[in-house]
């Protein structure tokens, strides 16, 4: 499972200060220093450790730990704040305002946007939606297949008009289709490459312009480590991206990319995915994710 070795590594460093009774500033340097490690290990971005390591220390050698009576788990507590921060703060919702509301999934092939956009229809249809999935990669073979093999175990409707035409017009297409039928929710399951290249942009940047979508969310493989950061870069660069879905968390990623995004691209996670059942998909909640690591 994602974290595992930070959260026992911050856990057993962060410990050995709940048992003094007051702490020095070595102690918290020792500290500080061990959670850099661990972070840097975890594949979390240079310059985000440095940042958070400055500011916990400096919050660390403030008057709320040197007043406190419990001066370690007032550490302990600063650390799950600023890790809180890192990721977000707070949980960052779908924007359903426009109807029908178009959510545009985009990533590199393999990450799970497919998947993804699955389980997207079958949690938003639990929340008493009614989407509609769209099948825009028309390019790697048994795309549209799968998609509707996905709709189908999620009792959701799948659009499709083959592969001979182009993602632009199916994705217009799909609209008048969800307008006509009641779908307030249209899920573009877009095509990936195994790298950014320009053909690709290009033909997302026409969807985007001709759907002005309320959502485009990177369904981002966690496992890429500080690559996935790099993606999120990218695409944001081009796209405008309004979040970022993390998967495989169920994995061994070491957890660096849900660490890094947010502060390297201020792009919020919005959902993590933890398997490749439809229902491993949870909305993202930066304190949740802070106090799992911590214990
Ligand atoms: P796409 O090319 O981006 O559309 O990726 P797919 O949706 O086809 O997913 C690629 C592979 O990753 C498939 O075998 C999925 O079952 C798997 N997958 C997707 N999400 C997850 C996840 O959260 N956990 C795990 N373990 N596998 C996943």
């Amino acid at each position: 499972m994602v974290f595992e070795s930070l959260s026992d590594k911050l856990q057993s460093t962060l410990q050995k200060l709940t048992g003094k009774g007051r702490l020095s500033e070595k102690d918290i340097d020792a500290a500080m220093r061990e959670v850099k490690l661990a972070l840097l290990e975890a594949d979390v971005n240079f310059k985000v450790v440095k940042d958070f390591v400055k500011t916990v220390k400096e919050r660390a050698l403030g008057k709320e730990v040197l007043e406190s009576l419990t001066p370690g788990q007032q550490v302990i507590k600063i650390v799950n704040e600023e890790l809180t921060r890192l990721m977000g703060t707070s949980e960052v919702k779908i924007d359903f305002s426009k109807k029908p509301t178009v959510i545009m999934m985009c990533g590199l092939q393999g990450a799970g946007k497919t998947t993804t956009s699955g389980k997207l229809a079958n949690k938003l249809k639990k929340d008493g939606k009614r989407p509609l999935l769209v099948a825009c990669d028309i390019y790697r073979p048994a795309a549209i297949k799968q998609l509707q093999v996905v709709g189908k175990s999620v009792d959701t409707p799948v659009f499709t008009m083959g592969d001979k035409i182009s993602p632009v017009d199916i994705s217009k297409a799909a609209l008048e289709h969800a307008k006509k039928n009641g779908n307030d929710v249209v899920i573009i399951d877009t095509a990936g490459r195994l790298h950014i290249d320009e053909k690709l942009m290009k033909e997302l940047q026409d969807i985007h312009e001709a759907l002005e979508p309320s959502e485009v969310l990177l369904v981002l493989d966690a496992m890429t480590g500080q690559d996935a950061v790099n993606v999120a870069d990218k695409f944001d660069d081009m796209l405008k991206l309004t979040g970022v879905v993390l998967t495989k968390l169920d994995g061994d990623a070491r957890g660096g990319a849900a660490l890094s995004i947010r502060s390297v691209t201020d792009v919020p996670i919005k959902f993590i995915a933890s398997g490749e059942k439809m229902d491993n998909i949870e909305v993202f909640h930066p304190d949740r994710m802070a106090s799992r690591i911590l214990g």
